[in-house]
């Protein structure tokens, strides 16, 4: 068998299309394979499909294809310039390369798997390609991909951000909660993204009226963007937002309250800290504190754990559960409580639509339930 031969079997040509020539360059690392069409070779046009259409004139083209070894392989052919008798001379498509690629479709396929697994600048590195061109590959490949998703069927969505660099530039996840799976990423944190999110599920084939629950943070913009832009849409806050509100409202009682009663000065820790996570030392002045029934901060911790434990009730009694600690809660004289409690009990408490609450006024619900007044 030749050598041109063994290649052809290698990269599946079929006629019209033969490897004419090999080169094999040992000091460069380099194989060049060049290939060529049969004389009166017919095409198909690239455009409307048409058999039998006969070479116009040809353009010599490379790509780049995987490495033979340690030696970096291209392909040249004359690809043929087709005369259709309906779409006039287009450039025919090759079975080995998508148009307008300089890769072979096998070297893409190489990039793809290796872009799941590492940044696009290593993946650059070892084909030794430029980034720039690895990302064409992936764009391509993306858009390609996302075109053909189906958003029919999407129901509960889940939001999340997260920050490009510490502290800024953030960019917005929208996963499909049923299927487990990555929707839409957009840049930002406000209203705006939740909107791009809607008009991209609309983009494909799905229907913002039709998402009936979604599971956000309690920031105020995305609580309003998804508000107008998926009208249907129960909110869920998650669990870390609604007691960190908690958190606070407690926070701020203890704060008040150690201007009068100075054995609550440098205790922030104690409250704040899961007791699990406590030292010995710090779980026995915490008995202490919370031996003084009198003390404001104590009712307000007492609240705050309450809080947390609506987590651990089963599904069918949290309901009942969240709304006798709001009771308590908005009962307690502990001004901070009260207000955040509000906002924890709106957070524990799935809503419908877009909220008429300001986050200050959501916060005075949660700390109206410590409130001494
Ligand atoms: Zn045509």
């Amino acid at each position: 068998m030749k050598d041109t031969e063994l290649f052809q079997l290698a990269l599946s040509l079929m006629p019209p299309w033969m490897v004419e020539e090999c080169a094999f360059d040992v000091s460069q690392k380099r194989l060049d394979l060049h290939i060529n069409f049969e004389r009166g070779g017919v095409f198909v046009c690239p455009v409307c499909g048409r058999a039998g259409c006969k070479a116009y004139d040809t353009e010599e083209k490379t790509w780049r294809h995987l490495n033979f070894f340690e030696h970096e392989t291209y392909l040249h052919a004359f690809v043929p310039r087709v005369q259709c008798p309906d779409c006039g001379i287009k450039t025919a498509g090759v079975p080995w390369a998508r148009p307008g690629s300089g890769f072979t479709l096998l070297f893409e396929a190489l990039v793809l798997a290796m872009a799941k697994q590492m940044p696009v600048k290593a993946v650059a590195g070892i084909v030794r390609e430029h980034d720039t061109r690895i990302w064409r590959i992936l764009h391509y490949h993306v858009n390609e991909a996302r075109a053909r998703e189906d958003f029919s069927k999407v129901r509960r969505v889940g939001m999340d951000e997260t920050s490009r660099k510490k502290g800024h530039r953030y960019v917005s996840f929208f996963v499909d909660m049923d299927r487990r799976k990555l929707l839409f990423g957009t840049p930002g944190k406000d209203a705006a993204t939740v909107e791009a999110f809607a008009r991209d599920l609309e983009a494909h084939h799905g229907d913002p009226a039709q998402i009936r629950e979604v599971s956000l943070d309690m920031s105020h913009a995305l609580i309003q963007g998804a508000g107008e832009h998926l009208p249907n849409a129960q909110l869920t806050f998650d669990k870390f937002h609604a007691v960190k509100l908690v958190n606070d409202a407690l926070e701020e009682v203890r704060r008040e309250e150690q201007k009068s009663h100075h054995e609550l000065k440098s205790s922030r820790y104690l409250w704040l800290r899961n007791p699990r996570n406590l030292k010995r030392d710090q779980h026995e002045r915490l008995a202490v504190l919370l031996g003084q029934s009198h003390l404001k901060t104590g009712r307000a911790y007492r609240i705050k754990l309450a809080f947390q434990d609506l987590y651990t009730q089963p599904v069918r009694t949290a309901q009942d559960y969240l709304s006798r600690w709001y009771f308590w809660a908005t009962h307690s004289r502990l001004a901070p409580i009260i207000t955040h409690s509000r906002d924890a009990g709106a957070a524990g408490a799935p809503r419908k639509g877009p909220t008429t609450r300001s986050p200050s006024r959501l916060a005075k619900l949660v700390l109206t339930a410590i409130s001494p007044f």
